[in-house]
């Protein structure tokens, strides 16, 4: 049965997964779609990871994961953990590693202590023999620790062994694949396979999630619906390198978008680049808004505004629906402590009388400045009812002061 919120969107139902629990976030089955995000400091610099973590999480970041590359980076995991929990908060950690992840995992038990999940990338384990070793000292230790791994595979470290074997194999077929059909089935073996070997090593199929991130939107909707039609772990979607400012935005969306609408992926990541000095949090930000504009989920409170146009030549209005903007994701953790539901309110913002009563009619809360030559005056809706007239320089001051008494009029105190 589709949720009420499928139905809304027209999406596919979510595919049937298992669910695994990450540091007590649930990740797949019939959970929502997790938003999870990556820090760039040197891990090693505890105080640094701790607060990039932290403004990632305040964001709405519900996974963290960090880059465990070296001793000094492992033996900083715990004191990020402890600082973390000193601000109050709890989110959970996930441990990148590539190459020397058995070894420093062995080295410092208290960073696998400190992890809610390992990701492993099967491509970059080791080499020949000492791949297979060092692969299941990984698992054995997630095993012991009772840590979920993600299995990651990436097209940009894509097991060499794997891919010789597999261009052999399609060579010998009557018709084979063109380059690119090779690289996506060598991909979506290996995640398999990797995860078939996790398993036969003892680690529960309730801890193993998959993801094979790519850069290319065609690749990774193959890749993925191929993956959801082989198996039944969760799936962590991701344009890898997908990007800067809105090339990165629009490619992930047009990627991640196509597969939730088809019901596939349990958890995302938005891989953009930042601009140098660029805040990290953006990635956090895009990967609320792909959800909650396609009804999957809502984090805080929509803001609707017209794109402005030769109605209205003053930048009045575009001042106003970025302060709305900005104002209700400042207030939102306070709401979201204070009030249940409050990420369900829409607001619009419209430049004219043209859309903006009948948009403003369609939100919990709208109003409709005055395009040029109009009377300087702002109609305010409420639930659909015009409720006052705002003039004035005051107009952003007691707009806000509508939304904070809709807030606390609507919305019940949490008990
Ligand atoms: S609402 Fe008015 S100002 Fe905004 S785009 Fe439409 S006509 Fe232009």
């Amino acid at each position: 049965m589709l949720s009420p919120q499928q139905v809304r969107a027209g999406r596919a139902p979510q595919r049937h997964t298992r669910c695994v629990t990450v540091g007590g976030i649930a990740i797949g089955g019939r959970a929502p779609v997790v938003v999870q995000s990556m820090t760039n400091t040197d891990t090693a610099d505890a105080l640094a990871t701790a607060m990039q973590v932290a403004e990632l999480a305040r964001a709405g970041s519900e996974l963290v994961r960090i880059t465990v590359n070296t001793r000094e980076a492992a033996a900083a995991v715990p004191e990020i953990r402890n600082r973390l929990l000193a601000m109050g908060l709890d989110v959970p950690l996930i441990g990148d590693f590539h190459f020397n992840g058995h070894k420093l995992l062995a080295e410092v038990p208290a960073c696998a202590e400190a992890l809610a999940k390992l990701r492993i990338n099967p491509g970059n384990v080791g080499k020949g023999a000492r791949r297979d070793e060092q692969f299941g000292q990984l698992i054995e230790i997630a095993a012991r620790y009772g840590k979920p791994v993600r299995i990651g595979v990436n097209w940009g470290s894509l097991d060499q062994q794997l891919l010789a074997r597999v261009m052999d194999e399609n060579a010998r077929r009557a018709e084979p694949k063109d380059a690119t059909g090779i690289m996506r089935e060598a991909m979506v073996a290996s995640a398999l396979e990797s995860a078939g070997r996790a398993e036969d090593l003892g680690l529960s199929g309730d801890m193993i999630v998959l993801s094979c991130k790519v850069s290319g939107v065609q690749d990774l909707i193959a890749v993925y619906r191929d993956l959801a039609q082989r198996c039944s772990y969760p799936l962590h979607l991701g344009l890898t390198e997908a990007g800067m400012g809105s090339k990165g935005i629009v490619a992930s969306t047009a990627a991640m978008a196509v597969l939730l609408q088809e019901g596939i992926g349990d958890t995302i990541r938005v891989s953009l680049t930042p601009e140098p000095g660029g805040d990290r949090t953006r990635e956090v930000v895009v990967a609320q808004e792909i959800l909650q504009t396609m009804g999957l989920r809502a984090f805080v409170p929509m803001v609707a505004a017209c794109p402005g146009c030769g109605r209205t030549t003053s930048t009045v209005f575009q001042e106003l629906a970025q302060d709305v903007q900005a104002y209700v994701r400042e207030r939102m953790p306070g709401w979201r402590l204070a009030r249940v539901g409050v990420e369900e309110m829409t607001l619009a913002v419209m430049g004219c009388v043209v859309n903006g009563p009948g948009e403003s009619k369609h939100a919990s809360i709208g109003i409709s400045l005055p395009g040029t030559g109009e009377e300087p005056v702002a109609p305010v809706y409420v639930d659909g009812e015009r409720v006052t007239i705002l003039r004035g320089d005051a107009i952003a001051a007691e707009f806000k002061q509508i939304i904070e008494d809709y807030v606390a009029r609507t919305y019940a105190p949490r008990s």
